[in-house]
């Protein structure tokens, strides 16, 4: 069965570089009906690699990826890596290396003086001597001197190492007995049963390692698929400052989960020029093959687009429901419908989305200065004054709830205004800026009670204000 797995290193939070080789490997499992296991590479047991698997477990809920089976903890597994090193050994395709640190430091200073490339010599490979004392032994792996590892990459085609370039026996268990990273990987990915390893491309060198330990224990390869690295707009290696963080961040920066999802398929993968899919499409169209060939770069703007595009179309109660982790709570508003169609085609961010959300349902704490100055004078003060009375007895005089954009439409007739007369005025009166959506929405919004309270205030703040004069 097509079997991928997500394999990372105990960070203590989920980046979005990781969140991407994830998607790719959960995508693809999924699509061919296949499993998509966990696996915390926790060799290096100073890291603590149970939050890091509660962090993972935190980010896939948050965008909705799950993963089969129980997370295997490299930490856990010693005792099967002992194993197969002691397989090894037996089977002398390993040996013990007495090689004190002195005669690495000697021979490698006498490997660079030569300009060639520093490399473990064998010296210790078909030793049958007595072992010197008070060394204690690394073991290394035979692997071949000459010839070349070649295998099909799903991305970059035909990969092919010289031997002689990049391997020599390299360390599988070190002195204190613990084995190294790229033979871990490789039982690992064996014994998991994985047969598509998807992860990113900074681990190629890693492979032809990788494929030495399969070999050596007889293990069939898995497919490799090395993604291209993710890169900020200069080309360079993506810092925190550029979006490398966590992925729960952007959850706090008030970005959707399908819209980070979405953002990063999208990145490093095409299918011809569509930018949106829906979670189904990337299950139908994924295909690692499609993954390109080069790196790609991170773009903060099409993030926002994307994000724009998800709060446009998302639901009422998905809508009311998020903006509730941003303070907004709305459930119960009778407007909230009204509330959410006027800020889902202006809010890039639920976070923008809540703060333009808490300008209209609060009454302003303080005015913006500036609209005040350029907008209120005394012909606007009179303006708001009778607004504010006519809207108080609409519905006693008329007996029917006041419709904004009838009742404004009709004062300003019967008075002769134009709209920006009053609108901005009534803005700034509503919202404390000349800033908002459709001007009768807001006023729908805070309802009739509300907007006289409210006009009332700022006429009152006005009139008292007087260090300016209108
Ligand atoms: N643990 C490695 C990392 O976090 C990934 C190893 C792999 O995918 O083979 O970079």
């Amino acid at each position: 069965m097509l079997t991928t797995r997500f394999a990372p290193s105990p960070t203590g939070y989920l980046h979005i570089g990781g969140l991407r080789t994830a998607l790719y490997s959960y995508l693809w499992a999924r699509k061919n009906s296949g499993r998509f296991l966990l696996r915390i590479e926790d060799t290096d047991l100073k890291r603590n690699s149970k939050e890091a698997a509660a962090a993972i477990e935190e980010a896939f809920k948050w965008v909705g990826l799950s993963h089969d089976d129980e997370i295997v903890y490299q930490s856990e597994r010693f005792d099967l890596y002992k194993k197969y090193i002691q397989k090894l050994l037996d089977e002398k395709k390993a040996y013990y290396c007495y090689m004190s640190r002195e005669e690495l430091d000697a021979l490698r200073a006498e490997q660079q003086a030569k300009k060639e490339r520093p490399r473990y010599d064998g010296r210790y490979r078909d030793f049958n001597g007595t072992p010197p004392e008070g060394v204690e032994p690394v073991v290394r792996i035979k692997a071949p001197t000459e010839g070349t590892i070649t295998f099909e990459d799903g991305i970059k085609g035909e990969i092919s190492f010289k031997a002689e370039d990049i391997l020599d026996d390299f360390i599988i268990a070190r002195a204190d007995g613990t084995p190294t990273y790229n033979f871990v990987v490789a039982i690992d990915d064996a014994l998991m049963g994985i047969t598509d390893v998807i992860r990113g491309d900074d681990h190629l060198s890693n492979t032809p390692k990788q494929i030495v330990v399969y070999q050596a224990l007889g293990f069939d390869l898995p497919k490799f698929y090395h993604v291209p690295m993710i890169l900020n707009p200069n080309g360079k290696k993506l810092s925190k400052r550029d979006g490398a963080m966590d992925v729960m961040e952007y959850k706090r920066m008030g970005y959707l989960p399908e819209a980070l999802l979405n953002f990063l398929v999208r990145l490093g993968w095409s299918h011809g020029d569509q930018e949106i899919f829906s979670f189904q499409e990337m299950l139908e169209l994924f295909d690692p093959k499609d993954i390109n060939k080069s790196a790609s770069a991170y773009n903060a703007e099409k993030l926002l687009w994307l994000n724009a595009h998800y709060i446009k179309n998302a639901s009422y109660e998905r809508l009311i429901s998020e903006l509730q982790e941003f303070g907004v709570n709305i459930a119960d508003h009778d407007k909230k419908e009204i509330l959410v169609d006027a800020l889902r085609d202006r809010a890039k961010t639920l976070v923008e989305f809540a703060e333009m959300a808490k300008a209209i349902i609060h009454a302003p704490q303080h005015y913006d200065e500036k609209a005040v100055k350029k907008f209120i004078n005394n012909e606007a003060i009179e303006i708001l004054q009778k607004y504010a009375a006519y809207i108080k007895i609409y519905e006693d005089t008329l007996h029917i709830p006041v419709d904004f954009e009838k009742a404004t439409k009709a004062f300003m007739e019967k008075h002769a205004l134009k709209m920006k007369q009053l609108a901005q005025p009534v803005r700034i009166a509503m919202v404390g800026s000349s800033v908002s959506p459709s001007v009768y929405d807001v006023l729908s919004i805070v309802g009739r009670d509300e907007v006289v309270e409210r006009i009332e205030k700022f006429v009152k703040t006005l009139l008292h204000d007087d260090t300016k004069s209108f």
